[in-house]
């Protein structure tokens, strides 16, 4: 039978980051086999969509075990398949389409979670979901979170936000913390950076902060499309708006990792000759964000 979660090509290492406990377990879990994460068969698609609704088997990409890249202490990352959004400096468009994932059941998810929990709860770590868009598959991703409450260990949501109206208020309240990437201050530069509207993603962290959520901001910075003083100014403000809950914001430097994906997948790259930020553009935005009060990382 099919496991998405067995063997090399589900399993993402992020090992730049990784400390070498994590790198051993991940190395671990390779070798020790992965049980119980069966694909549905025989479902058709009338099926699947309704499993999809209600959360009984979610659409996975791949996922990885990590330490300080994705929340705090020692997690698991889970890349969901699909998003609605098509960034221009997007590192993964290969998770763009939900049907290029595979279906994982719940309950399959929910063992791993529990298998681990001991560990997550050791190093302050946990589970996180990401993408893609991890909002897009609402009823698996908070199903598993209500579950990993319930034993105890730490959740985190990494999204755009994007997709606001699909989480309802019971589902934040599972959320301990969010990644929430404001991609842009400025309505029209999200436009053209992301295809989508910049309006949800201050909605959504509204809410979060409103329901005493924690949110760590992060920001790509591309020279020429996110970088504009007024720009990261429109950033920040929309941060501050967040109140308290924002604890730091993460600025990412544009790198050019993601595009043999493009090349790979044959999508005409938009970002083919950009360079990344200089020194002198990085302290410039640090500086700009740390005027408003900010941690900046
Ligand atoms: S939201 Fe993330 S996964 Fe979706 S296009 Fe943008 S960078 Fe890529």
């Amino acid at each position: 039978m099919e496991d998405p979660m067995d063997g090399q090509t589900a399993f993402r290492s992020t090992t730049r980051h990784m400390l070498k406990e994590s790198k051993t377990y991940a190395s671990q879990t390779l070798m020790g086999g992965l049980s119980g994460f069966e694909s549905p068969i025989g479902l058709d698609r009338r099926d699947r969509i309704r499993a999809l609704r209600t959360g009984d088997i979610g659409f996975v990409h791949s996922w990885d075990i990590n330490t300080s890249v994705d929340g705090p202490g020692t997690r698991m990352t889970v890349f969901m398949s699909g998003c609605p959004l098509r960034c221009q400096y997007c590192q993964n468009p290969d998770t763009w389409k939900m049907r290029d994932g595979k279906p994982v059941y719940l309950e399959a998810m929910v063992r791993k979670v529990e298998r681990y929990a001991d560990l997550f709860k050791a190093t302050g770590g946990g589970i996180t979901f990401s993408g893609g868009e991890s909002m897009m598959q609402p009823a698996f991703v908070s199903r598993v979170f209500h579950e990993a409450k319930a034993m105890g260990v730490h959740t985190c949501l990494d999204t755009s936000g994007f997709l606001n109206r699909n989480y309802t208020d019971a589902m934040i309240d599972d959320i301990d913390l969010c990644l929430l990437d404001v991609k842009s201050g400025d309505p029209d530069t999200y436009e053209r950076v992301t295809g989508g509207i910049l309006q949800p993603t201050i909605d959504f962290g509204r809410r979060l902060a409103k329901r005493g959520k924690k949110i760590w901001v992060r920001f790509v910075l591309v020279p020429g499309l996110t970088d504009d003083e007024e720009n990261v100014d429109k950033v920040a403000r929309i941060c501050r708006s967040f109140g308290d809950a924002v604890e730091h914001i993460d600025v990412l430097p544009f790198h050019q990792l993601g595009r043999p994906k493009w090349h790979e997948l044959r999508i005409p790259y938009p970002l083919e000759d950009q360079k990344g930020p200089s020194k002198a553009c990085k302290d410039r935005v640090r500086e700009q964000f740390e005027s408003y009060g900010f941690r900046v990382y």
